[in-house]
């Protein structure tokens, strides 16, 4: 259910930003979403679609997803790799003094509307 909390968020949002520019119809969202930001994407874009049927903003929108690449940096030897095929641990160095730099995201990129 995490994707529903995310798309209730996401609409409330938009309307938010709707009313500041005087929109009417919202025809196109563009959304990043992280790699390890837990979401799925089809699952995502059915209570998408599921969702914004039920707003006047957003009834014909279309829906447009990026992905942004799980990407980890190690403080010991200041090196980054990817996420999602090492977790934790540094495949360079075996430290496990890391941190997630990018693939959390779950952002509004762009809107269209009129
Ligand atoms: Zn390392």
């Amino acid at each position: 259910m995490h994707e529903l909390g995310v798309v209730f968020t996401t609409i409330d949002t938009l309307e938010e930003l709707g009313r500041e520019n005087d929109l009417s119809r919202i025809t196109r969202v563009t959304m990043r979403l992280g790699e390890v930001s837990g979401i799925l994407q089809d699952y995502f874009a059915d209570c998408w679609r599921w969702a914004c049927g039920r707003t006047e903003l957003l009834k014909d929108s279309t829906l447009e997803l990026e992905t942004i690449d799980a990407v980890t940096f190690c403080t010991a030897c200041e090196k980054t790799y990817g996420t999602v095929e090492h977790g934790r641990t540094c495949p360079f160095c075996g430290s496990d003094q890391t941190y997630l730099l990018t693939g959390n995201e779950i952002e509004i990129k762009e809107i269209e509307g009129c």
